[in-house]
């Protein structure tokens, strides 16, 4: 029988569950991808057109080696042509690891009773900050567990305390938030603290899967969870992300499941999400998951690329749970963002060297514990560009008008000129000696390749600024 992709169509609705299983089954079960087919699908996306769900399904289905390198291939240029070699940087603060739920996955579970407990105090959460601040941090990602103390106003105060530190010439310009679903007036008080983007990881988007692993608590209610972000966009908090934890089920469902979930917001909201992650799972304290679902590197690899192709404009978050061979590979073809001197035990940036580090604390085990000053030197050696900006959310580029911005021309005006300032920034305040060297020439060379005289010139109007002390430039 002919396979109808019609009579499936879940009507998107706001604030009502968009996941069809049969519907992204039978995409998948369509058999091997002929060349043609996935060429056709290639095609489409370097024209910077969203793919839709049959055709993401073409690319999953690609198996022969050399249409797989085709699929990278893409990737590498696509990713090129939309974000060019900026490499956004951040860095994850873990405030509080009290959880009332059972997630069999994870370190901070309810019944792991090896954990040890702990929420920054006021005065810990500032010394963190200020640590983070001292090495060159200007974004970063506030995690918690999922607890009553975690309450949207303690969230928030949270974040203001974070805004308010200041050491030196150095400032967070942007809290971004990885905490449990609110309701939408919770999202209300997070966002007036000033937040950038919300994150909520759906975990796995096949609700059996997510039952066997989400036991108790209120994150075992997987229609909650799915709609949460929902409940935020009718907060007026535009600026969401989403995500899911790969080796909890097949990845090719959570992969399909990822972009219909961007199609899910698009639909309702006409805006999709401004970030998209994919953790693998790591091994942490009582960690209990079955091994079946695992994904080799070489189907992340692949994902990756798929996704990348499938929706050009979302930022895509990889982070220190990969080693490094896998972080530097998955660059190339499609990631924005990486945290780089990342530290998940609770108030580890403010630990002094040497000083013990406690496992018993972290959620859960991490590969890539390079320093910030490490991830940038090699960043550069690469030819990658890395930035904190932080420009578009504090110019109220968020959202739907954000979308608007996501075109040709727009990287040319505001994000490569903003990274390079960054850049400058942190060469001033925090590189070593060499590193600074090879920023400089990096920074040159990105102004020879200017076609723009009037942008240059700006560009290097804000330098010279930067150079004689002035802080914080960007357009
Ligand atoms: N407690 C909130 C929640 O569950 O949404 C927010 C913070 S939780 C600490 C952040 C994310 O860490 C989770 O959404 C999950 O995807 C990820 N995570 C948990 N255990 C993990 C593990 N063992 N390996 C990799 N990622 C994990
Ligand atoms: Fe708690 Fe989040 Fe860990 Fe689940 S993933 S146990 S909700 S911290």
């Amino acid at each position: 029988m002919k396979f109808t992709p019609e009579k499936y169509k879940i009507e998107d609705k706001p604030m009502t569950p968009f996941i069809d299983e049969q519907e992204i089954w039978d995409y998948l079960n369509t058999g091997e991808s002929t060349t043609s087919q996935v060429r056709g699908v290639i095609k489409k996306a370097m024209n910077k057109q969203r793919l839709n769900l049959e055709e993401v399904a073409i690319l999953v289905n690609a198996q022969q080696p050399e249409l797989v390198e085709e699929i990278k291939e893409a990737a590498r240029e696509l990713k090129r042509r939309v974000y060019g070699n900026r490499i956004v940087l951040f860095a994850p603060l873990y405030v509080g690891n009290l959880c009332m739920n059972n997630c069999e996955y994870c370190g901070f579970k309810a019944s792991n009773t090896k954990q040890k407990r702990k929420t920054l105090t006021k005065s810990e959460l500032i010394q963190s900050v200020e640590a983070l601040e001292e090495n060159g941090q200007k974004r970063l990602i506030l995690v918690y567990g999922e607890h009553k103390k975690y309450s949207p106003e303690f969230i928030a105060e949270t974040v203001r305390t974070v805004y308010d530190v200041k050491v030196g010439n150095g400032e967070i310009r942007r809290v971004n938030i990885n905490a449990a679903p609110l309701e939408i007036e919770g999202y209300r008080t997070v966002k007036e603290a000033g937040i950038g983007t919300y994150q909520v990881f759906q975990e796995t988007y096949h609700r059996e899967s997510y039952a066997n692993v989400h036991l108790s608590g209120k994150k075992a209610d997987y229609d909650y969870r799915l709609t949460s972000l929902d409940r935020a966009q009718e907060a007026g908090l535009d600026d969401v992300g989403i995500g899911a934890l790969f080796g909890l089920y097949d990845w090719r469902f959570d992969m399909m499941a990822l972009v219909r979930h961007t199609n899910h917001l698009e639909a309702c909201y006409n805006v999709g999400p401004h970030t998209i992650s994919f953790p693998r799972l790591q091994d942490a304290l009582e960690y209990k998951v079955d091994d079946r679902y695992r994904v080799s590197d070489e189907d992340f690899v692949k994902m990756v690329a798929i996704l990348r192709l499938a929706v050009p404009y979302t930022g895509m978050i990889l982070t220190a749970r990969e080693p490094h061979h896998i972080r530097k590979q998955v660059l190339e073809f499609g990631v924005s963002q990486i945290d780089a001197g990342t530290k998940i035990e609770m108030g580890a940036y403010a630990k002094k060297e040497g000083e013990k580090q406690n496992l018993e604390e972290e959620q859960f085990f991490i590969n890539d514990d390079r320093s910030l000053g490490d991830v940038i030197d090699e960043l550069i050696a690469q030819d990658y560009l890395p930035s904190f900006c932080t420009a578009c959310y504090r110019r109220g580029r968020t959202g739907e008008h954000f979308m608007e911005f996501s075109v040709p021309g727009f990287i040319k005006r505001f994000c490569t000129p903003n990274a390079i300032l960054t850049l400058a920034e942190y060469i001033m305040d925090y590189a070593k000696e060499d590193t600074a060297e090879k920023g400089w020439k990096l920074i040159n060379r990105e102004l020879a390749r200017f076609e723009d005289e009037k942008t240059k010139q700006r560009v290097l109007d804000r330098i010279e600024a930067i150079k004689g002390g002035e802080r914080d430039q960007y357009f």
